[in-house]
């Protein structure tokens, strides 16, 4: 379901292939010469395949995708109806855009916005019950070509990295045969619940996580579903998931059973970091649509129930160079080690510098929930090397000392580097942000979240700090290049190395050695995205020419904004909740308890004490349930967050104790040992 290249080969005269494989593999404009011979050639491609439809498909700034369907079907003006598509078609767009967040990018009485194809992400198509439509991945900007989306800024900060890499390979003397680019490959975690209890939550509908609910007696302490058998409905799931992925040309790979019970996890094979975007988009997109149809469904909040491990998605990243290997793996000479020690360098002090950045790239109503919740990272970003690594770095950092380790001194590019182990059993869990072999691993981004905005800022960031080096190592001669990147190198780890922590990342007093450090611990959405506003922000992305200054403001005030409206609509429904359900039946129960109360006394002059304390316990919380969803609602009317999300914090405290002692069959909402253990 995929137009890959032997499709375009197959449906295309070889001068246009020709001509369009250039195009792809350099960049660049499409010949318009070309271009209606392209677009009828992929229209062929996609009736084949039962295609009535086309739709441009983009990630405009909600953070998930878009698509509005045109059809290929054209009046003939003889009565009857030709199937066309043009090569404007394909290129460009001008979908009714003007409901998208622009942050003031674009004032409605303006409002256009267009779609143009992106090339180096490949057509697919996605069948609906009753045909198919071709969608064509695309960007989204602005009449001024301003970036209203999630992959303009991604193609621009991976085109600042490959300039950068391709002049760093230049200035260390290595051959460039392609064009550098990042890889990316995107672990997904993910809950499955049984349908039914879905549609029984109106929180789970409408948030995606849960509002109230109490802790299970049993969830995940014996951690005995991590890796567990998988059972079979979840199997069937899983194996239906894979096929529709495969079909759309997405390569995952690995599935098991996580940490949580009811949550799993799915990984694919890393690729081009464009497409590892676009692919996780519509894995997304695709296990929704999948756990429908095996009466489940698919949550993929961060933080879905509380008290059991939230879900994350992990970035592993890397650059394959302009020599096509990979840079982040250390290589057999010292020529290979030196261009692996540089990116490492690279990397420590563009994370060290710009932690804030990164931070703000995986803030969300969502993440917050799950970062430092002892299940996930810390909100401070810090660096994972391992024993090995660190003991270079150290060596590197100290120029002419001898190193026990290794019994002697390493002079980059002139020394061989020890192997490192690839895949040591003691690799650390707990790191936001750790070197694994080959790549580093971006572990504190949300698994609602999409890969793209993180990834441009490590991009961006990256980009930054190589330029950086360049400039300095330009200004040597081609002699003492060796000499001048160990220097630059020993003043990146002495000024840098305060970001690298190898121990526990859960432990309180790493919380305290860090803010010794001097590292930020950004612990709410408000306070991480702040730092998108800072002068240094804004020269950053300027400079790579990733996002100008009205850009990223304008992508500030929309994170910003979608960030009170999801607590302020959390709060409404939370306060709902609470009255229209939880306190009737609360008080149902009370009216049960006083009967008895009652009846117990008067008729059998039995003993009642327990049971009327009970009753005092039961209406006591649920004198405090309608008083916290009362000043809930009146402190979420002032937007204030913080003692919005603490009021919210009281109420549920009150419901969760009700749901203690309320008997099941009355309570009003699936507990979480339904939802958690049948699946
Ligand atoms: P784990 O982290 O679970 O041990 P792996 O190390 O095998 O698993 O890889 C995790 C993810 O990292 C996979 O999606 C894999 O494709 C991806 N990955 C491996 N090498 C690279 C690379 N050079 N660039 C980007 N991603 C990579
Ligand atoms: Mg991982």
């Amino acid at each position: 379901m995929v137009y890959t290249w032997s499709c375009a080969k197959k449906y295309l005269s070889e001068k246009a292939f020709k001509s369009l494989s250039e195009t792809i593999k350099n960049g660049g404009k499409l010949n318009p010469g070309i271009a209606d011979e392209v677009a009828e050639a992929m229209k062929k491609w996609a009736i084949s395949k039962g295609a009535t439809h086309f739709t441009h498909w983009f990630q405009p700034l909600t953070g998930l995708t878009a698509e509005k369907h045109d059809s290929f079907n054209q009046l003939d003006g003889e009565g009857s109806v030709v199937q066309k598509f043009s090569g404007e078609a394909l290129i460009q767009g001008e979908p009714d855009a003007s409901s998208f967040p622009s942050g003031g990018l674009r004032p409605t009485f303006e409002a256009r916005g267009y779609t143009g194809w992106d090339p180096t992400s490949p057509a697919f198509i996605k069948e609906g019950a009753n045909s198919a439509t071709l969608c064509i991945p695309t960007y989204f900007v602005g009449w001024k070509g301003e970036a209203l989306d999630k992959k303009t800024p991604l193609l621009r900060s991976m085109k600042a990295l490959s300039i950068q890499a391709e002049r760093l390979a230049k200035l260390l003397g290595i051959k460039c045969t392609q064009k550098a680019y990042a890889t990316l490959g995107g672990e997904q975690e993910y809950f499955l619940i049984d349908r039914e209890f879905y549609y029984q939550r109106v929180d789970l509908l409408q948030t995606g996580r849960t509002l109230f609910g109490k802790e299970p007696a049993k969830h995940q302490q014996l951690a005995d579903h991590y890796f567990g058998a998988i059972k079979s409905r979840v199997m069937a799931f899983m194996e239906d998931l894979d096929r529709e992925m495969w079909k759309l040309g997405a390569p995952v790979t690995t599935r098991h059973n996580e940490v949580a019970p009811g949550q799993y996890e799915i990984a694919p094979i890393f690729e081009n970091q464009n497409l590892a975007v676009d692919h996780n988009m519509l894995c997304m997109e695709v296990m929704q649509k999948v756990a429908e149809r095996h009466g489940l469904a698919c949550l993929l909040h961060e933080k879905p129930f509380a008290g059991v491990n939230g879900s994350g998605k992990h970035c592993n990243w890397s650059v394959t160079g302009p020599d096509g290997k990979n840079w982040l793996s250390p290589g057999d000479n010292p020529h290979e080690n030196e261009r692996f020690l540089v990116m490492l360098c690279a990397v420590i002090k563009a994370v060290d510098k710009y932690a804030g950045f990164l931070r703000a790239a995986i803030a969300s109503a969502g993440n917050d929930h799950r970062l430092g919740s002892h299940e996930a990272p810390p909100a401070i970003i810090s660096i994972y090397l391992g024993d090995q690594l660190m003991d270079i770095i150290e060596q590197i950092e100290k120029g002419g000392a001898k190193s026990a380790k290794q019994g002697g001194t390493l002079e980059v590019g002139v020394d061989s580097l020890p192997t490192l182990p690839r895949h040591a059993s003691d690799r650390n869990r707990t790191s936001p942000f750790a070197f694994t072999g080959a790549k580093f691993e971006f572990r504190a981004v949300g698994s609602n979240q999409t890969l793209s905005g993180p990834n441009v800022v490590l991009n961006t960031i990256v980009a930054d700090v190589l330029d950086e080096i360049c400039t300095e190592l330009e200004k040597t001669g081609k002699k003492d290049t060796d000499k001048a990147v160990q220097k630059i190198l020993k003043n990146i780890i002495k000024e840098h190395k305060r970001v690298i922590f190898n121990g526990d990342n859960y432990t309180e007093e790493w919380v305290k050695e860090a803010k010794k450090r001097g590292l930020l611990n950004l612990k709410t959405t408000p306070e991480a995205l702040k730092e998108l506003k800072s002068k240094e922000a804004f020269e950053v992305f300027e400079r790579q020419k990733v996002l100008n200054k009205t850009e990223l403001q304008s992508r500030y005030d929309i994170y910003q904004e979608t960030y009170e409206t999801i607590i302020r609509y959390e709060a409404d429904l939370a306060a709902n909740m609470a009255r229209t359900l939880i306190v009737p039946a609360a008080i149902e129960y009370a009216n049960v308890l006083a009967e008895n109360v009652k009846s117990v006394e008067s008729i059998t002059k039995g003993k009642s004490s327990s049971t009327r304390k009970l009753l005092k316990e039961v209406s006591g919380l649920t004198e405090d349930a309608i008083s916290a969803a009362e000043k809930l609602e009146s402190v979420a009317k002032g937007n204030d967050t913080v003692k919005t999300r603490k009021a919210m914090a009281d109420l549920r405290g009150a419901v969760d104790s009700l749901e203690g002692l309320v008997p099941a069959e009355i309570w009003p909402l699936p507990s979480y040992a339904e939802m958690l253990f049948i699946s």
